[in-house]
């Protein structure tokens, strides 16, 4: 139990175990709905195995949040810095949180304004967490519209805006909802599951690193959370000018407001000159080197962009199979959303030059050999289906002595570690694995990630770090990035 207990008190000892063995349970239930929701149901089961999963997840989430707030109360959370590229700590986020915006017709983007300096030096794991905390209740609050995680530096300082297009909150409302155990009204606490912590924890975490948290909102206008962290840059931005897409232009057509907004600023930083169009008449007039096509627009318009410049078309992960169609109009390649900024660059730049050489990597399948090591047979159920149903196969293990005998003998493409397990331990496995000479990625798996087990992770040898309860969705993805069988995704 060393991995979340190392160095709390008796008292916090035994929230973070109990929190554990509630957790465990619960991610079997989550993960087993997800298998459940993707079997033929018909309509009253589906709601009933919806509302499961929904439940499920609040129950959840206030877990981590009642734990992460004891912790916070007792002091014992220090500052950890680290140097990483903002983006990607945006983009893990969004990521794990962008099934429950596009199940729910939501679009989610973020938005890395230029003038970002490559790398900053600050507590990632904090900041994690106050962009979950911002991004769930942006994500759970808005009905309509979408989600952007607006992110800038200035005067030493790191900027992140969520603004989503909600109901909005009233002006007499919004500072108390910073305090713990706030809520606009007896009916969210109904509507949400929620108690009201997520904030009063968004504030802590970032006057702990010295910043501040503040919200600017309207009622019917939608919210915008802000916070404000004093942080390091080892190296200054780069100039637009010295981009890789300077003096190359790019048209959007038809992308959704936050997702055309994200596309703007990762082009933008390039040195790109970005421009909106609704047609391919307004297209042609604009001479684009490249154009991003929304999935949605209608073929017509789709064919004839085509005919104009290279179109990258940017989809959802859920439509990835209809990319044969939109191959056979025409198109040069694709991207999921939410857009990667890195990606995004890399296809514009390869499709501009007319390179259609990854197309073929596009189409592969997935597949190749992934270990699961996990002791919880409801884990492994779970994932062996999720990947089995992507074209992966799977190995099961249930201690770390027994990944270590059979990574040496199946040479797997990925493992999965769970850390807690008899016998042997995820962390002591990755480290023998690793010893060993196992270059293959291995992401470590744990009900509880926290900043001190994430760098123990990945000291030990993990490449990557997930929480559970991966659902089916989730795993896929995190296996496809991983073993790089999907070159052309965002
Ligand atoms: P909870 O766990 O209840 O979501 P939070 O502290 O995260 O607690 O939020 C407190 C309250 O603030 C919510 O119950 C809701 O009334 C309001 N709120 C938070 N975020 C938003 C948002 N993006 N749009 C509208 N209301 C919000």
């Amino acid at each position: 139990m060393n991995d979340t207990t190392g160095n709390l008190s008796p008292e916090q000892a035994f929230l973070a175990t109990t929190s554990h063995e509630i957790r465990t349970p619960l991610n079997g239930i989550l993960g087993t709905v997800s298998l459940l929701l993707e079997t033929p149901l018909d309509p009253s089961q589906k709601e009933y195995a919806e509302a499961i999963r929904s439940s499920g997840s609040r129950l959840l989430d206030l877990l981590n949040n009642i734990l992460d707030y004891a912790r916070l109360d007792s002091g014992t959370s220090e500052i950890e810095l680290e140097t990483f590229r903002v983006a990607d700590l945006a983009r893990e986020v969004t990521e794990l949180l962008s099934p429950r915006a596009h199940s729910n017709g939501l679009d989610l983007a973020v938005l890395t304004r230029p003038g970002m300096p490559p790398r900053i030096t600050a507590d990632a794991g904090k900041l994690r967490q106050i962009l979950f905390n911002l991004v769930g209740n942006a994500l759970k609050f808005t009905e309509t519209g979408g989600v952007l995680v607006d992110i800038s530096y200035a005067s030493g300082n790191l900027v992140f805006k969520v603004r989503d297009t909600g109901p909005g909150i009233a002006p007499g409302d919004q500072e108390r909802l910073f305090e713990a155990f706030r809520q606009t009204s007896a009916g969210d606490a109904l509507k949400d599951g929620g108690v009201g912590l997520g904030l009063a924890i968004v504030k802590r975490l970032s006057e702990a690193m010295g910043g501040f948290a503040s919200l600017c909102s309207d009622p019917g206008l939608g919210a915008c959370f802000a916070v404000s962290v004093p942080v390091d840059c080892p190296q200054p931005a780069m100039t637009p000018s010295e981009g890789s897409l300077h003096g190359k232009r790019v048209a959007l057509a038809g992308l959704p407001p936050s997702t055309a907004l994200s596309a703007w600023g990762s082009l933008a930083a390039e040195g790109a000159e970005v421009m909106l169009v609704d047609t391919a008449q307004s297209a042609r007039e604009d001479h684009p080197n490249v154009i991003l096509v929304a999935a949605e627009m209608p073929e017509r318009s789709l064919r004839a962009m085509t005919k104009i410049a290279p179109v990258l078309v940017v989809m959802r992960p859920e439509d990835r199979g209809l990319m044969n169609r939109f191959h056979d109009m025409g198109a040069s390649g694709w991207l999921t959303r939410p857009l990667r900024d890195t990606s995004l660059v890399e296809r514009a730049s390869l499709a501009i030059k007319g390179d259609k050489a990854s197309e073929e990597a596009d189409r592969e399948p997935a597949g190749g050999r992934v270990l699961i090591a996990d002791d919880n047979p409801v884990n492994t159920l779970i994932a062996r289906r999720a990947l089995e149903s992507a074209g992966f196969s799977v190995t099961v293990t249930s201690t770390g002595r027994e990944a270590i005998d059979v990574a040496n003998s199946i040479d797997p493409v990925l493992i999965l570690m769970d850390l807690r397990m008899p016998i042997m331990d995820g962390y002591d496995a990755m480290k023998a694995l690793r010893k060993a000479g196992k270059t293959m990625p291995i992401i470590a798996i744990s009900a509880e990630i926290n900043p001190e087990i994430e760098r123990r992770a990945r000291a030990a040898g993990a490449n990557g770090v997930a929480a559970k309860p991966l659902d089916a969705e989730a795993l896929r993805r995190l296996a496809t990035n991983w073993t790089g069988r999907e070159q052309g995704a965002a």
